[in-house]
């Protein structure tokens, strides 16, 4: 099959969730032309779902005029486990039906466009490095806390895989004999700082009639976002609560120190919504258990927001354009 590498300039991004699909098609100089978001099809055939994705795909590229044809490069981000490099996903828990999929060569397949993949967490670290606040960097490390905990790592310029998928440091140990995490270990900084573990935590913790279970409306819809909010009003509960948490966040960053060293580490999600309550104290815990070597990292919050889906998918349609340029 002849790839294109030269005329055609659009590029086109998928962020691929659980729940949802985000699409995005970018121009050579890194905006955003359009974007569109579908529902994860899950129709247990992974064929399938791949066929509606790319329905939707040659539906937004019609919008602006353009096909297949004008691609120069597909990016795809994807939940892991996953090969990049093949561009094969494994058996990611929330896509259900998807055991080895080699979904590059079918969207190459249906696109006749250079394809590339990466993880969730190196694309947004990607995204992040080309736009955002790693802008710059030579080693940036992207810490996201949403469901689950894990890195984006661009080192010396590139996302760094390791032998089997790099980045798992929410599986790095925090407390010896702690918290029961998802992954079956314990003491993990995911069963400390991951949302869905601290949500839990806070559905147990909150006290009745108190501002946290108030705004959620009820104690079992109690979630991070309204500890935060509840923080940013000074509720004690609250503040020790987040107190908690950045203690357990920059233990996991002084690992990712120690071990990396990287020029920048940045925050996603939850420690974005909380920037004001979270970066100072993080920053401070981080110094005191680190060498701080050449100053330490600097430890900054996300800056791409609600972008960031669409940014990560043609961050990385844009590693699949260079890639076909020097091959
Ligand atoms: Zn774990």
């Amino acid at each position: 099959m002849a790839l294109r590498t030269g005329g055609s300039a659009l590029r086109l991004g998928f962020d691929v969730g659980g729940t949802k699909v985000a699409l995005a098609l970018g121009d050579e100089a890194g905006g955003v032309l359009g974007r569109q978001r579908i529902a994860f099809p899950g129709t247990g055939r992974p064929r399938d779902d791949v066929g509606q994705m790319l329905e939707a795909a040659r539906a937004l590229l019609a919008k602006h005029g353009a096909t297949f044809a004008d691609l120069a490069g597909v990016g795809l981000a994807l939940p892991g486990p996953m090969d990049a490099e093949a561009g094969r996903v494994l058996s990611p828990p929330n896509l259900p039906g998807w055991h080895d999929v080699a979904i590059a060569d079918w969207v190459a397949e249906a696109t006749g466009a250079p394809v590339a993949t990466e993880n969730d967490a190196d694309a947004a670290a990607l995204a992040e490095w080309r736009h955002g606040a790693a802008r710059g960097a030579e080693h940036a490390v992207f810490l996201t806390m949403s469901t689950g905990v894990g890195a984006g790592l661009v080192l010396g310029g590139r996302v760094h895989r390791g032998r089997a998928g790099a980045g798992e440091v929410g599986h790095a140990p925090v407390e010896w004999e702690g918290e029961a995490c998802a992954c079956g270990l314990r003491g993990c900084l995911e069963a400390y700082v991951g949302g869905a573990a601290w949500a839990r935590r806070l559905r147990r913790l909150a006290p009745d009639g108190g501002r946290v279970v108030e705004l959620a409306g009820s104690k079992g819809a109690v979630t991070p976002e309204h500890l935060v909010a509840a923080a940013g009003e000074g509720d004690p509960f609250a503040l020790a609560e987040l107190e908690r948490w950045n203690t357990y966040l920059a233990r996991g960053i002084a690992w990712i120190e120690m071990a990396l060293s990287p020029d920048v580490v940045v925050l996603g999600t939850i420690a974005r919504a909380a920037a004001d309550l979270c970066l100072g104290p993080v920053r401070r815990l981080v110094a005191e258990q680190t060498w701080g070597l050449g100053g330490g990292p600097r430890i900054v919050a996300g800056e791409l927001g609600d972008d960031l889906p669409d940014r990560a998918a043609l961050a990385v349609a844009e590693f699949a354009v260079e890639r076909a340029a020097a091959s």
